[in-house]
Formats: structure tokens, sequence, C-alpha cells
């Protein structure tokens, strides 16, 4: 990281006489494209191929997305009572959790009969 430092320093006091923002745009927009390659490089060992390790948390995010798509209320009854994230495909039988298609809000009960089908 100390060369892409130095590189850094370098472009920015260069960028007013090497033709402005779009040079330095352009040098900036290669940094992160390589920044990004080697965020998301496969390894041999990597079971889950990019991002984050797979994890049953649902992050902030999605719930917002899925609390405002469901409106608040349960998707099989429109209850609002006992809310509750709940996975389409349960993250047992491999379902995502950041994947905001994967996650529903159903209240207490809707989600208990559900989690019923699911024994086994
Ligand atoms: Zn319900």
């Amino acid at each position: 990281m100390v060369a892409v430092s130095a590189l850094v320093v370098e472009v920015v006091a260069w960028g007013p006489d090497v033709g402005g923002g779009a040079a330095l745009l352009a040098v900036f927009a290669g940094l992160l494209a390589f920044a990004v390659r080697l965020y998301t490089a496969p390894t041999a060992t990597s079971a889950p191929p990019v991002g984050r390790p797979r994890s049953r948390t649902i992050p902030q995010w999605v719930k917002i997305a899925v609390a405002t798509r469901d409106g608040g209320k349960c998707r099989w009854c429109g209850s609002a009572y006992e809310l509750q994230y709940d996975h389409v495909v349960p993250y047992s039988h491999g379902g995502s959790s950041d994947d905001v298609s994967n996650i529903q809000l159903l209240c207490g009960r809707c989600n208990r009969l559900k989690s019923n089908r699911y024994v086994g």
C-alpha cells in the first residue's frame, strides 16, 4: 500500500498540469479497478466466490429494503403484530441472508406455521 499511496500523492501533485480532472479521474478509476480485482480475486480454497463469508445474520440494508417493500406488514396475512425477518429459502437449506428476494417480513404466527413445514 505504500506504493499506491506514493502514486496517489504524485498524481495529486501533477493534477493541474496534466489536463486536470479527467486525467486524474482516469488514474483513480484505474486504481479502483485494480483494488477491486485484488479484493475479489478468487483463491483456490475460497468456497464462496466473492464478498463476505456466508452468514445467517441479515444485514441492516437488507432489513430496510425488505421492511419498505413489504410495507411493514406480514407478507402472508398482513398482520403488523410480532413481525420477524424470515428467510424464504431457510439458511439451513442454502438460502442467502443478503439477497433481498430471499428475505420477507412474517408475523410470529405465520413464521411458526412456515417453520413447521421445514422440519426435517
Ligand atoms: Zn402473518
